[in-house]
């Protein structure tokens, strides 16, 4: 079987928390791009547990449009959960997300898909004309990016553009936690992914409000760290405590040596000495730090083996066309 990059059948995904005035535009800009893309599309909308009267509106758009399919969820998840329940429902071979609030234009679709088609598993979308204030939302989001693009290897102007395109199979591979749909290029490329970018149109908020504030920063932060201990070192975790556990904890032995010769050689009072409090500390840490890197590597094969895990991701296997692929060259 040979890889194909032309995609059929494309599912867009979209979050709804609390939109209902901006549902119906998003319907009617939906249904513009998508008479005009040739290829069967279906949009699977995700209430997020909505208390603003979108979850009625949702139902009336899925009775008068069959490509639209509401997922309700039964409280507020928050965003990436609620993108993860749109993956789960997605049937296409692409998928495209975005946000519901308007700001991110389905114009662009087309040519995201048509960039997905270059032979890319993700394409992220690139507010370069970003439409938000400049201190509380596009500085944070400008450090952000720099720190992810260093901390991940994965270097992308806006981590934080749900709009996105994907090959499904790529998403298959990924888990989405706490604030993780903005990492997915980064775990994509974990999975073996090729990742790539792409400027999108951007507008302010027209309807409804956004649901963040600066408390976002720290939850990117903190996920951050998640995602760096995936890409590196989630299936040798010891690797990354054990070594730190014997660079501290050689010091601190050897610290402790030298404190004990001093003691016997030179009867020297030691209680005095703060060094001793420190090679103590490093002693303790560094066996903390060891036993911290194996209990983690028991983590680790759990992980791996109780959903059958392959630590590797294949991107298609080849065989001669025509040969009965389940059975043995020979037989
Ligand atoms: N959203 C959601 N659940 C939440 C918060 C947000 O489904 O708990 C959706 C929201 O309806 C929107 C998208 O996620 O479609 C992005 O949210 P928002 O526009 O508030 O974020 P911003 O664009 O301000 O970063
Ligand atoms: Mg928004």
């Amino acid at each position: 079987m040979v890889a194909d990059n032309i995609v059929g059948r494309v599912s867009i995904v979209a979050p709804v928390y609390n939109e209902v005035d901006a549902l119906w535009p998003l319907y009617e800009a939906l249904v513009e791009v998508m008479d005009s893309m040739n290829r069967p599309v279906e949009v699977i909308l995700v209430n997020d547990g909505s208390s603003d009267g979108s979850a009625e509106r949702l139902d009336e758009i899925a009775e008068k449009d069959e490509r639209f399919t509401i997922v309700h969820l039964r409280r507020n998840f928050g965003q990436t959960a609620a993108m993860a329940a749109g993956f789960d429902h997605a049937r296409g071979e692409a998928v495209i997300a975005m946000d519901a609030d308007m700001q991110n234009d389905p114009k662009d679709i087309p040519r995201l898909l048509e960039k997905l088609e270059e032979g890319y598993d993700v394409v992220s979308g690139w507010r370069k004309d970003r439409k938000d204030t400049w201190l509380t939302r596009k500085l944070p989001s400008q450090t952000a990016n720099w720190l992810i693009s260093k901390v991940t290897g994965v270097p992308l102007h806006d981590y934080g553009c749900s709009l996105k395109a994907y090959r499904s199979e790529v998403l298959k591979d990924v888990k989405l936690y706490g604030e993780m749909h903005r990492f997915i290029p980064a775990l994509a490329k974990l999975a073996g992914g090729r990742v790539t970018e792409m400027p999108v149109t951007h507008h302010a908020r027209v309807y409804g409000k956004t649901k963040y504030g600066l408390g976002r920063i720290l939850r990117v932060v903190l996920d951050l760290v998640t995602v760096k201990f995936l890409l590196t070192y989630a299936t040798r975790p010891l690797q990354v405590f054990g070594r730190w556990g014997i660079i501290l904890g050689g010091i601190g032995f050897v610290y402790a040596l030298y404190l004990t010769f001093l003691k016997l050689a030179y009867g020297e009072a030691l209680a005095n000495r703060p060094g001793l409090m420190l090679a103590v500390l490093m002693i303790l840490t560094g066996v903390q730090l060891i036993s911290m890197g194996l209990i983690a590597e028991l983590q680790a094969r759990t992980y791996y083996e109780a959903q059958d895990k392959p630590v590797y991701t294949v991107r298609y296997v080849k065989y001669k066309t025509g040969r009965k692929r389940a059975g043995f060259p020979g037989d």
